[in-house]
């Protein structure tokens, strides 16, 4: 046997990164040695490494092929050529491939040349497959099995598939071969799941913190959804990749069309749309500069962009577990991103009303309610976003200074009085021959307007008719949204009519206090020393003189001629860190070159003379 490098040595030379991150080296030292192992570890965490390293270090022990079940075919092929571009023999399978193609990989494989095989579960568990697979197992060649997006094994998850569950038989069949589940799903119940239905009882369980430091949060309240977006986009990430994510598909289609219209690369994604329109705009948003994706939730699972910027919500998900994962996929490079969500008193309505209409048992209805129930709080919280995000799956932390909440402690205002006023005010309608009326309705009559339909009722004669016109409607609806938020008020119907709940009683009589955030306009973080016509252009993730920029764009430049050559997106070939740091730093030989983090041994090979020759021009 060869003697093999360590774990280390491979990240150095094969990935050109200096360390491993967090728990990576404790799973790979693990999992190399032939270990299995359960890995929870946020989005961006860097879950990738944990199995590929292992698995080159076990191929290099001629242990033979790694296989990789991955549920997005569609992304299978950046991965791989991700590994290629680093000199990694690597291939998948899928229904993507010729006929030729496939049997050329499937050559490859058999013969234990391959170190990466990528497949689908549902390609891994038929028959053909698995026989293929004793044939290599026979020989020794079978080095690792990696279980990507473990969750999916799971009924509690948000992504469950069938063809996992068939995932068992790689135990039962090849119980020596380690294997590496890795999620980004922490909850409990899913990790009690996965390790039941993949049999990895054995398994020794690495959970790493779940923060993602780089991303701040920050939560406003809807005035005009779009603007404010636009005013979010304009101001902190023109030119940006980014995500923006809106309930129904007739929202995405406007939505895109507007920011379109408004000079922003947009295009839409939702699983209404051609299969080939999805992939192509898919393909625009993966290698193409700066394309903001206005998505429903169809859109996002496997997306290994290192360089979104931005998460943006134009409506409510339905709970925390979602939000987190959404927000998640920005700044997987550990930049700095954003998640910045908008949301409002019809967000709640709507959120509860599609928990209500719902076909579902009660008692799952009344999960779905408490889930929403500590999003809205997330929302509406006067304190810090992370603080309160963490301690939802279970975490403790300090305040962090890098969401909306530290950043601007929001001021309050003690709203104890109007919600009593608008509580009687419903009060009076229902005995009002047990009538019931929306938000709008009921803000009219306290803020004493003398519509139609107040006449037409006769409301102008209740006693609480007017009692509430010191207040603007923006206020109105937010004492209302924290009512309902808070479950003393619940809509109801079509017409989304008020009705009080019980604990609205305590409320009425005086012995809740209830604090609002003040409605602000949040100063951003902004970008003062971007202006006029440089503002279009993406900034560097690093400080840059005149220079530097200038090197920093004809790297990029470089870049992008190589991904169109290579059929890649250009951050496969190097990340905009790496190429920043090239910028600033002008490494004069290939020595050099190869000390930048991102530079591997293959990368410095194939591009390094390249690299310092466009250095040496742009100098
Ligand atoms: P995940 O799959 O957990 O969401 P990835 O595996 O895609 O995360 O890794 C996120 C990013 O972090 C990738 O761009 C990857 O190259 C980078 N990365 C991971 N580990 C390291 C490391 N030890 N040093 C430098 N960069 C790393
Ligand atoms: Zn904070």
């Amino acid at each position: 046997m060869p003697s093999a490098p360590t774990p280390l040595a491979v990240l150095n030379e094969v990935f050109g990164y200096p360390a491993f991150r967090g728990q990576q080296a404790a799973i790979v030292d693990h999992v190399a040695a032939g270990g299995d192992a359960l890995v929870l570890m946020p989005t961006g965490g860097g879950k990738s490494l944990c199995y590929q390293v292992p698995a080159i270090v076990r191929h290099r022990r001629e242990q033979g092929v790694a296989v990789v079940v991955s549920p997005l075919i569609a992304l299978m092929h950046d991965q791989v050529g991700a590994l290629e571009e680093a000199g990694v023999h690597a291939a998948f399978l899928n229904s993507t491939l010729t006929l030729d193609e496939a049997q050329r990989i499937e050559r490859e494989m058999m013969s234990g040349r391959l170190v990466l095989l990528y497949a689908a579960p549902e390609r891994v568990t038929t028959p053909r497959f698995l026989a293929q697979l004793d044939s290599l197992h026979e020989r020794g060649l079978l080095s690792l099995f990696a279980i990507d997006e473990a969750h999916c094994v799971s009924q509690w998850g948000h992504d469950f598939r069938e063809d996992y569950l068939g995932l068992s038989v790689l135990h039962e069949r090849y119980a020596d071969v380690p294997r590496i589940a890795l999620t980004a799903t922490a909850d409990e119940l899913t990790r009690a799941d996965i390790i039941e239905r993949l049999q990895l009882g054995a398994a020794q369980v690495f959970i790493s913190s779940f923060d993602r430091p780089n991303i701040r949060y920050a939560i406003v309240e809807k005035d005009d959804a779009r603007r404010q977006l636009l005013r979010f986009i304009r101001d902190e990430h023109e030119g940006d990749a980014g995500i923006v994510y809106c309930l129904s598909r007739k929202k995405v289609e406007e939505t895109a069309a507007w920011l379109n219209d408004e000079g922003i690369a947009a295009l839409p994604y939702h699983a209404g749309l051609d299969a080939e329109v999805r992939r192509r705009h898919q393909d625009k948003f993966l290698r193409d500069d700066g394309v903001v994706m206005v998505a429903t939730i169809a859109f996002g699972m496997g997306i290994d962009k290192p360089d979104v910027r931005f998460v943006a919500h134009l409506d409510l998900p339905k709970n925390i577990e979602s939000y987190y994962q959404e927000t998640g996929r920005a700044g997987r490079d550990g930049a700095p991103a954003d998640a910045w969500m908008a949301y409002g008193l019809a967000d709640v309505v709507n959120q509860r009303r599609m928990i209500d209409e719902s076909p579902a048992d009660e008692e799952f209805k009344r999960g779905q309610r408490a889930k929403l129930d500590a999003l809205l709080a997330l929302a509406e919280a006067h304190d810090c976003r992370r603080v309160r995000l963490l301690a939802y799956f279970g975490e403790q932390s300090q305040p962090c200074g890098n969401c909306d909440n530290c950043l601007n402690p929001p001021a309050t205002w003690d709203a104890t009085e109007a919600s009593r006023k608008a509580l009687s005010c419903i009060y009076r309608f229902h005995q009002q021959r047990g009538q019931r009326f929306g938000a709008g309705h009921l803000i009219d009559v306290l803020r004493g307007k003398r519509t139609d339909k107040v006449a037409q009722y006769g409301h102008e004669k209740l006693s609480t008719f007017g009692i509430g016109a010191d207040l603007s409607e923006q206020q109105w609806r937010g004492v209302l949204r924290q009512l309902i938020a808070l479950g003393h008020l619940r809509t109801e119907g079509e017409y989304n009519t008020l009705e009080l709940m019980d604990s609205a009683r305590e409320v009425l009589k005086g012995e809740v206090q209830l604090l609002l955030r003040v409605p602000s306009e949040t100063p951003r973080r902004g970008r003062a020393s971007r202006s006029g016509a440089a503002a279009k252009e993406k900034a560097a993730p690093i400080a840059l003189d005149d220079a530097g920029q200038r090197r920093y764009a004809a790297l990029k430049a470089w870049r992008a001629e190589v991904a169109r050559e290579h059929n890649l997106p250009a951050y496969v070939v190097f990340h905009d860190a790496t190429l920043a740091e090239m910028a600033r730093s002008r490494p004069g030989s290939l020595d050099d070159l190869s000390g930048i983090s991102g530079v591997g041994a293959k990368k410095l090979e194939a591009y390094g003379s390249e690299i310092l020759r466009v250095l040496d021009e742009t100098a």
